[in-house]
């Protein structure tokens, strides 16, 4: 019980890619060394994550320079060079940004992450997380300039392109396989309208562990600006019990740096519930008894067994040295909580208490 693991991504060491400086910050080293160099960042990234002694882990998405453009980059039919500008996330995060164009028929021409999944695989004994940008979220993330229809269709577009991914991902080994979905912290009247259906589609037969991420953003200043002053946490309150009745089986969620209600973690009665214990937008490492406190919080609302003691978000904008401290926070954290549960379970169960 109380398995640990981040939620994806981990900082890039400065000598691959200054992603301090820019979320889509150009590689630093040119195009003979890169591969050997993302294996190498690779390698790093599971090291840290094996010696902050967690469960379960990622490649850190260091191969990839966004979490949506990653995957996108490897279809046709999607110029990820030439880009429009869009207002995404419903103008939460500020003005319209660049984003890719889709320019003709879209085609998983082969699959797109699995080889980093094999070399991450060879570098532990530990499960390992793969992660996808989810239908709802590349929709709100890209102009369509070829089909013309509704977001719905292309979202479930989309959701067949990520299925295949998907399949292939759990058929090399993956354990998990984790879609990213923001914008159901956006859009929640289209969570219900199609947001569900095309995640569902993503995620059908997939032979692994299905995921969903849902967080207010990236720990970065336009979002923080915005977290600052939201007053309503609501969202949650519509999209988890609609992913109760679903056929995912773990839901990511933020509670550490959000406003949420912990009592909405209650709707979730038979899904695995990956709690937010460490904030993602500071800095400042949280001390284990503070993961700890935050883990017994969420307790009170959902049994041990399906609790997984997680990240908010991504942390690949903070420091390498912030990224540790907070993975070895999450997992000493994480600790005390199991020790001091099973010591009760010892306690009742011994033949005193019978
Ligand atoms: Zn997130």
């Amino acid at each position: 019980m109380l398995k640990t693991m981040i939620t994806g991504s981990l900082p890039k060491p400065s000598w691959l890619a200054d992603a301090k400086a820019e979320l889509r910050a150009p590689w630093a080293v040119g195009a003979e060394s890169l591969a050997e160099a993302q294996d190498d960042a690779v390698r790093l990234a599971i090291a840290d994550q094996v010696a902050a002694d967690l469960d379960i882990v990622t490649d850190g998405e260091e191969r990839r320079r966004h979490y949506i453009w990653g995957f996108l980059d490897g279809l046709s039919g999607i110029d990820t060079t030439r880009l429009a500008k869009k207002v995404t996330r419903g103008g939460r995060y500020g003005p319209p940004v660049p984003v890719p164009r889709i320019v003709g028929e879209l085609k998983r021409t082969g699959p797109v992450l699995v080889d980093g999944l094999r070399f991450a695989l060879g570098q532990t004994d530990r499960p390992v997380k793969v992660t996808l940008p989810g239908p709802m979220t590349i929709v709100d993330s890209v102009v369509d300039e070829h089909y013309g229809g509704s977001e719905a269709d292309l979202a479930m577009r989309f959701a067949d392109i990520l299925n295949a991914e998907a399949r292939d991902l759990a058929a090399a080994g993956a354990a998990i396989v984790q879609f990213d979905e923001p914008c159901f912290n956006v859009y929640v009247d289209k969570v219900a309208d199609w947001g569900v259906a095309a995640l569902e589609r993503a995620a059908q037969d997939v032979g692994a562990t299905r995921a969903v991420h849902i967080c207010y953003g990236y720990g970065i200043g336009t979002v923080l600006a915005w977290k600052s002053q939201n007053q309503s946490w609501g969202e949650y309150g519509v999209t988890l019990p609609l992913l109760e009745k679903s056929g995912i089986d773990e839901i990511s969620v933020e509670c550490a740096a959000s406003g949420v209600d912990l009592s909405v973690l209650g709707t979730l009665k038979t899904k695995g519930v990956m709690v937010g214990v460490i904030d993602v937008g500071t800095e400042e490492v949280e001390t284990p008894d503070q993961v700890a406190s935050r883990i017994r919080a969420a307790l009170a609302h959902i049994d041990a067994e399906r609790l997984i003691p997680c990240t908010d978000c991504g942390l690949v904008p903070r420091s390498r040295s912030a990224a540790r401290g907070k993975m070895k926070a999450l997992a000493e954290g994480a600790r005390q909580v199991r020790e001091s549960l099973v010591g009760k379970r010892t306690t009742a169960e011994s033949p005193a208490n019978r």
